[in-house]
């Protein structure tokens, strides 16, 4: 079963995609907004320290979310596969991450890319609803996209772990896509 890193700006659909193919293949589907979001819902310890960071766009302090992935990744039911959406989201957090692989031994993970463009991002962004889909916000999550989350193309085409899907498409042509690229 297949290790996938989701890529992709907020709004190149990493989420959908991610629910679809975890799915069809009974993996783990881990993303550390739906994470978040569940810690602010239930105003637990890490939902109060991540509050204002989500509602301004910002990332959170990458302390607060190390933790939670290497257990995450060490339950029973991630040892055969998983696709991590919104995680890592700067360098700090991929070399990290690339570490824990290797001391779970959990090999060939790869990155997805899911390329689509700016102003179809924004539409998407602002037709979602999410409490953290307003225009302002919108802005500042795009740009911090851009800041600390795209050189992450870099860090995995660099170890040859890079693949890209068109994400412009309807999200069954994404899906099929995806699903062929992963089976050659
Ligand atoms: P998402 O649902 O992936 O768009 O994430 C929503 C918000 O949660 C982001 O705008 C960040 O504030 C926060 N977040 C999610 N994943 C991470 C991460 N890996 N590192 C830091 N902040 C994150």
């Amino acid at each position: 079963m297949p290790r996938l890193i989701f890529l992709g700006a907020p709004g190149a659909g990493k989420g959908t995609q991610a629910q679809t193919l975890a799915g069809h293949w009974d993996i783990p589907h881990i993303s550390t907004g739906d994470i978040l979001r569940g810690a602010m819902k239930e105003r637990s310890p890490l939902g109060i320290k991540a509050q204002s960071y989500v509602d301004r766009g910002e990332l959170v302090p990458d302390q607060l979310l190390l933790d939670i992935m290497e257990e995450r990744l060490s339950q029973p039911d991630a040892q055969s596969g998983w696709i991590l959406d919104g995680f890592p989201r700067n360098v700090n957090q991929a070399s990290f991450l690339e570490q824990l692989l290797q001391k779970l031994t959990q090999d060939s993970a790869r990155a997805i890319n899911l390329d689509v463009p700016d102003e179809v991002l924004v539409s998407r962004l602002l037709g979602r609803g999410r409490a953290d889909d307003t225009e302002e916000v919108i802005r500042r999550r795009l740009e911090v996209y851009r800041e600390q989350t795209l050189p992450l193309i870099d860090f995995y085409r660099d170890r040859q772990q890079l693949m890209s899907i068109n994400g412009n498409q309807p999200l069954e042509k994404v899906t099929a896509d995806l699903q062929e690229l992963l089976a050659s």
